[in-house]
């Protein structure tokens, strides 16, 4: 079997994946925290990681994929008071409109999804391990703090040197800290804000403890792959390492895996830059396939850039695979061939999906070559390109679904009884009034085609 190899932010090289566990991957990727929708750049993320635990399923792995929600944090608490509403309202309802959002990309669910609040306990418990090893401390207002410089490795995943972060450390001097470098653990709780009874008093956790305590209870001290996007390297998950290294003395995790931001006139998209897409805005003009490919269809580690015009290529190139795959009969799909090793060599090569969407490319154009010498050789090839698609979750859809948009059925009987008022007057050479019935039909956005065995139409 090739090797699976994947970039490992950690080395910044390339690596085989060598699970823990024969044949077991264990996969942890940091949730959103759940105060607004989710954006296309959130989406992006997480369908990268969603091609991910496809990949690695279909090429045989037990794949455990966990994917928490933040479900208490200040942007939480902040929208909570604007909006007068309880934390917990903020919170189901934006969780509600993420899994709506996520299954409307397709992304499959995660076996786990912990909330933070759930494991608290556990959080306290890890923390006091960290200051019986004096890795952590409490500052006099009930805070507790981790202690950065006794980490040895610090700085090591995001390659950052200890003292130039301190120096930067130093414009936010907090006299509660014994070190301007170190980081919050437990926060004293201000009243009215949700909050835990702790041995540090009532209070609630850091963001950067909820990850290590969630992957630790579910995972245990080490697992496979942790992810997240890029700007997630530093502080969140240097962070949890330190804490979790600091206690279980072993590598967290074997490989680190980042993805690139979804930019909008060249700058990350972000909601506090306010230059956000959401998904659910994004579906309103395209199908979700249309914005899964756009998500997925270039390497995961590169940034992407969003534009009308980006969704508008997605559903272009979409729009050719599916041409390829329509009206073909039932066939075997081919084996063995030097497509399907192409496929897999690029997806071994750290899910190098643009390579892989290429071999996609040449099998629709083989499938239009031979569709009218051998129809029965263009199926066979037509099942290839929906099996290596459908390995990607792409692809699923019957193929005049996707063509035709998704119209109701008293449009499509109208544009079918439209298009055999056509042939009627094409069969009579009623010229004139076969062109306005194609004009009214482009009015509607349908594109029609004569081909040798009928007339076909689509959604432009
Ligand atoms: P958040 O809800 O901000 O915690 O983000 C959830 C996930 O989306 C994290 O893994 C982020 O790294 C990722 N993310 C945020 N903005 C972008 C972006 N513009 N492009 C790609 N991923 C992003
Ligand atoms: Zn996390």
């Amino acid at each position: 079997m090739m090797d699976i190899k994947i970039y490992n932010s950690l080395t910044q090289q390339e690596e085989p994946l060598r699970p823990l566990h024969p044949n077991k991957i264990n996969l942890y990727v940091c949730g959103p925290t759940v105060y607004d929708f989710c954006h296309i750049g959130n989406g992006r993320t997480y369908a990268a990681f969603d091609v991910v635990v496809r990949y690695l399923r279909w090429r045989g792995f037990d794949v455990t994929y966990v994917r928490n929600i933040t479900d208490i944090d200040d942007k939480i608490i902040n929208r909570a008071r604007d909006n007068q509403e309880p934390c917990q309202a903020v919170v189901d309802r934006f969780t509600a409109a993420m899994h709506d959002d996520f299954a409307g990309l397709g992304l499959l669910s995660p076996q786990h999804e912990p909330r933070a609040t759930e494991y608290i306990p556990q959080m306290i418990a890890l923390i006091e391990e960290l200051i019986q090893h004096d890795y952590a401390y409490m500052a006099t207002n009930g805070d507790v703090y981790y202690r950065v410089r006794k980490c040895a490795s610090y700085g090591c995943l995001s390659h950052r040197d200890i003292d130039q972060l301190e120096s930067g450390a130093r414009v936010d001097v907090n006299v509660l800290k014994d070190d301007p470098l170190d980081f919050v653990l437990w926060k004293s709780s201000k009243p009215g804000e949700p909050s835990w009874g702790s041995p540090w008093g009532e209070g609630r956790p850091g963001w950067h403890i909820e990850c290590s305590a969630m992957s630790k209870s579910l995972f245990g001290d080490q697992f496979d792959l942790h992810g997240g996007g890029k700007d997630l390297i530093f502080p969140h998950h240097e962070n949890e390492m330190a804490q979790t290294e600091a206690v279980t003395n072993k590598p967290m995790v074997s490989i680190w895996m980042h993805a690139g931001f979804v930019q909008m006139d060249q700058i990350k998209m972000s909601k506090s830059l306010g230059n956000f897409l959401t998904i659910r805005d994004a579906l309103k003009s395209c199908r979700p396939e249309v914005l899964r490919y756009f998500c997925i269809s270039s390497h995961y580690r590169s940034p992407v850039m969003y534009s009308a015009d980006a969704l508008k290529q997605s559903h272009s190139a979409l729009e050719r695979l599916y041409t390829a795959l329509r009206d073909l009969p039932d066939a075997p799909r081919l084996e063995n061939t030097d497509f399907e090793k192409r496929f897999i060599a690029a997806m071994n090569d750290d899910f190098n999906t643009p390579v892989a969407f290429s071999v996609f490319f040449e099998l629709a154009h083989e499938v239009h070559r031979l569709r009218s010498s051998d129809l029965e050789r263009a199926a066979q090839h037509g099942a290839l390109l929906k099996y290596l698609g459908n390995a990607l979750g792409m692809l699923e859809d019957k193929p005049d679904d996707f063509l035709q948009g998704a119209l109701d059925s008293v449009t499509i009987n109208k544009i079918n009884a439209l298009i055999e008022m056509r042939l009627a007057a094409r069969a009579q050479k009623h010229w004139a009034q076969s062109d306005a019935i194609r004009d009214e039909l482009a009015a509607m956005s349908i594109v029609i085609e004569d081909t040798a065995t009928g007339t076909q139409w689509k959604m432009q």
